[in-house]
């Protein structure tokens, strides 16, 4: 009996620093992945995932998984109800099976795919008050079975994590554009004003890249506005894909974007710049063409009296010249006391 109240308490320890951990960033990548290894080191298992649901569709989708070949299983999309994750989806309430074997809810298409062979499992909802997000499982106890006990963990464990879940959306919601999913120019000029800091903190090089779409207004002419809106998130999606994580890539206001490129050389910075340009020169968006032009402020963090709002309007310059000098290129000004002067 006190060998299990042990257990349980150490459970119970690890509960609260699991929690505290999601609860520590407001990133939903970072939170999701967190999440999955929480639960099976909670539990002792050999697998674990996050399925997120899709509400139009009724389908789950591997967002996160871990053990196995899992890395293939974020291709599978398990439809409306399938599997013992489909199941308790639908029905909002969690399943402990020590021997899927001989549950008739268990769909094999999943090991299938993964290599693995799942023996037993433990499904829960993720669920706020409103609606279920998704499910989160274990699979196989490295030693001895699942009991019922850490299926109420496991759940305790899922209600803060939809909480988790939750507030990070809220918070990607309030500091996005709805229309590309950027940044907005708000969080934008906070972010720079806490990356110059840094950068003359630690006397890091900062970049900031002004983007501006050419003739675009000739797009909402020609093509009508949901064409130009549909190019807008295009150009956005360009951004994202081609910046790092640590980058910040905004819409700056219209037509224009900005991307803060911290920590990187001069010659990287132009590089990425030109990278964009040729990418957005390249692409077709539903067969309107079209090309940016981008102005490239760097500051290499020496001088310590340096604002953000130097640097914005060093891009702006730069950018301005790009328009001059024909579009569809890039120009590029350094921020240097000499210059000021
Ligand atoms: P330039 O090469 O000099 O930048 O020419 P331009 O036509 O891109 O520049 P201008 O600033 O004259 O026009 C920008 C246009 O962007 C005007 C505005 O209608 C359009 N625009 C701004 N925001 C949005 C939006 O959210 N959706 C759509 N569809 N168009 C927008
Ligand atoms: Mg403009
Ligand atoms: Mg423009």
């Amino acid at each position: 009996m006190i060998e299990y109240q042990d257990k349980r308490l150490q459970q119970l320890n690890a509960l609260i620093e699991m929690t505290a951990l999601i609860n520590s960033t407001l990133d939903p990548f970072l939170i999701r992945k967190k999440v999955i290894e929480a639960a099976t080191k909670l539990l002792n298992a050999e697998a674990g995932s996050l399925l997120i649901l899709n509400h139009k569709t009724g389908e789950l989708f591997f967002e996160v998984a871990i053990g196995g070949k899992s890395e293939k299983l974020t291709t599978i999309t398990l439809e409306k109800g399938v599997g013992i994750a489909g199941w308790v989806a639908e029905h909002g309430e969690p399943v402990i099976s020590s021997d899927v074997g001989s549950d008739t809810r268990f769909f094999k298409g999943v090991d299938e795919v993964s290599g693995f062979i799942t023996k037993s499992m433990i499904c829960v909802p993720v669920r706020t008050k409103e609606r279920i997000l998704g499910v989160l499982q274990v699979i196989n106890r490295i030693e001895g079975g699942f009991e019922f006990d850490d299926m109420v963990l496991l759940y305790a464990f899922a209600n803060q994590v939809a909480v988790a879940l939750e507030n990070a959306q809220l918070y990607q919601e309030s500091v996005t554009d709805g229309l590309t999913g950027l940044y907005h120019h708000k969080y934008f000029e906070l972010r720079l004003k806490e990356e110059m800091d840094r950068s003359k903190r630690y006397k890091h090089p900062l970049t900031l890249l002004m983007l501006d779409i050419d003739f675009f207004k000739k797009v909402n002419d020609t093509c009508g506005h949901l064409a130009g809106d549909m190019v807008l998130r295009g150009i956005a999606q360009i951004l994202k894909d081609g910046t790092r994580l640590s980058d910040v890539a905004a819409r700056y206001g219209g037509e224009e974007f900005a991307v803060i490129l911290p920590y990187i050389s001069y010659k990287n910075a132009l590089n990425a710049a030109e990278r964009l340009r040729k990418t957005t020169e390249d692409m077709s968006f539903e067969n309107i063409r079209i090309t940016i032009s981008t102005g490239v402020g760097y500051f290499d963090g020496e001088d310590p009296d340096a604002g953000h709002k130097e640097l914005i309007e060093l891009a702006d310059r730069a950018l301005y010249k790009a328009k001059n000098n024909g579009r569809n290129r890039v120009e590029s000004m350094i921020l240097s006391p000499i210059r000021k002067g």
